[in-house]
């Protein structure tokens, strides 16, 4: 008999969590999974009690679901999720709806989503975040995709989603255009939110790499320090926990945080925005700086050995008191983090122009507020800049944001030079405080990189005075 709202096929943690999750709120699951005997083992244990329903087949769970009927898949990303989509459409009828959960890659969603379209099944792409906790209790939920899907999946995905302020769900559809053109979307939207996330964490090491190696600060002070912080504009996820981090003790009462190994691991969400921003030619660069960070974090052996050769500046002597360095590198952290959500949001926009997508930046921004990894207070104030003006060219152009690092700029300065004297590497601070400076200047110097071209390889250049026109120099006057 119908019964089931929706099914959820992949029982591995995010499914089982947002299944259980579902149940939570009143939606009745039906579950399936490709090793099938999982189905019992859950139904036994972690959903026993629940109103979650098995299948030991796909056409046995396709026959419990309600029309139209909602199938939501969270397997690995790739092929699997081919392999079901494969399986599942000769079982369904025009208007029933496949979405997929999983960290797909935004492009497989678009082909996936033309695919089905042209076969009259809505499918939808949706970045989940937040882990298992957030699956578990309210993740964030980026949905795109076929538009006409969302009504029917509306209900159950704001339900489940994590909630802020007075109740506002963190999941709304990532595009507010008509369908065309919207497939990938909602993957895309995760995948920058992936790449954010990189951002955030490298931010913090540098924070917390000065505070140890210039200010010589303890751990317990550190600390103390990132719970202060999270008292202020920074107040975020990321930051309590790195306050938790700094502090948690070994088993032998010691820190446990310098005794773990200084090479980052990466599953490659962050590398595809950055590949996304040189494909698009949206200077994205503190996302960028991030992933590299983790490569040259992973050359370990090579590090070791250059250690012993490479020397660095001797000791610097700092300019006025501790506390007031550690409030410039709180502004720093603070200001370089502007620059990172701005360029990602010039990546979406810029993502929206090449696929006809009608991104709400506004929307985007209150799914990231809570819920998933980079939730902060800070993206509430995105979220205000976007209602304030939907147009709104870059983040940076908005009053608040504009007055937020106007207030930091000094302090921002001074912990770059003083770092850079200091020997520190900061990569994102550094190209944060680069770009701020490039997309704050009227002229660049781009003008003798255009004469160098046209002198080497006559590509031409345009005169300021006649835009439009395009212009060789014989630069040698040789024929
Ligand atoms: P996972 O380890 O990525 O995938 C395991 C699930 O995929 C199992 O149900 C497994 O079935 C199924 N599967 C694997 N290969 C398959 C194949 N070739 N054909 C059919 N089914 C196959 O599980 P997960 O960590 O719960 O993640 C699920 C999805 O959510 C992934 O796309 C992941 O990237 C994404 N995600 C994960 C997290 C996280 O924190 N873990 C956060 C956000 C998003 P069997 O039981 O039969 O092996």
């Amino acid at each position: 008999m119908a019964q089931a709202d929706i099914a959820l096929i992949g029982l591995a943690v995010m499914g089982q969590n947002l299944i259980l999750n579902m149940n939570d709120h009143g939606f009745v699951v039906c579950v399936f999974n490709r090793t099938v005997s999982k189905v019992d083992d859950f139904l036994a244990n972690e959903a026993k009690g629940t109103k979650v329903v098995g299948a030991k087949s796909l056409l046995e769970m396709v026959s419990k679901l309600k029309k139209p009927r909602r199938i939501m898949l969270l397997v690995k990303a790739g092929q699997a999720v081919d392999d079901f989509i494969e399986k599942l459409v000769p079982l369904l009828d025009a208007g029933d709806i496949i979405i997929d959960g999983g960290n797909s890659e935004y492009r497989d969603t678009t082909r996936r989503c033309q695919d089905l379209k042209a076969k009259g099944i809505l499918f939808v792409g949706s970045g989940v975040s937040g882990g298992e906790d957030g699956a578990r209790y309210g993740p964030s939920l980026m949905p795109g995709g076929n538009k006409e899907a969302w009504p029917h999946i509306k209900t159950i995905f704001q339900a489940i989603a994590a909630k802020v302020g007075t109740g506002e769900p963190c999941c709304d559809w990532a595009s507010s255009g008509f369908p065309v053109g919207e497939e990938g979307a909602g993957h895309f939207v995760k995948m920058v939110h992936n790449g954010i996330e990189y951002g955030d964490m490298q931010l913090i090491c540098e924070a917390y790499h000065l505070m140890k190696d210039v200010l010589g600060m303890r751990h317990e002070e550190m600390a103390q320090a990132f719970e202060e912080w999270n008292k202020t504009e920074l107040d975020s996820f990321l930051i309590e926990i790195t306050a938790n981090i700094l502090k948690f003790l070994d088993t032998d009462g010691k820190e446990l945080l310098p005794k773990i190994r200084d090479s980052a691991g990466q599953k490659g969400t962050g590398k595809w925005t950055a590949i996304s921003a040189l494909e698009y030619g949206m200077p994205v660069t503190l996302i960028g700086e991030a992933v590299f960070a983790r490569c040259l974090s992973s050359l370990k052996e090579e590090r070791v050995q250059a250690s012993k050769k490479l020397k660095g500046p001797q000791k610097v002597q700092l300019e006025g008191s501790k506390e007031s360095f550690l409030e410039d590198i709180r502004k720093a952290l603070y200001a370089s983090k502007i620059i990172s959500y701005a360029q990602g949001f010039m990546l979406l926009r810029q993502a929206a122009a090449e696929f006809g997508w009608t991104l709400n930046y506004g929307a985007i921004a209150l799914m990231w507020r809570g819920g998933c990894i980079i939730r902060s207070v800070f993206l509430g104030k995105i979220k205000d800049a976007f209602e304030r003006n939907p147009e709104l060219q870059n983040l940076l152009l908005d009053d608040f944001f504009k007055s937020a690092v106007d207030s930091c700029q000094d302090s921002w300065r001074r912990v770059v030079s003083t770092g850079v004297q200091a020997g520190i590497p900061m990569p994102c601070f550094t190209t944060a405080l680069s770009f701020y400076d490039g997309y704050r200047h009227e002229v660049l110097p781009a003008n003798l990189i255009q004469a160098q071209r046209d002198y080497f390889g006559a590509h031409t250049y345009e005169l300021l005075a006649k835009p439009g026109e395009f212009i060789h120099t014989n630069w040698t006057g040789h024929g």
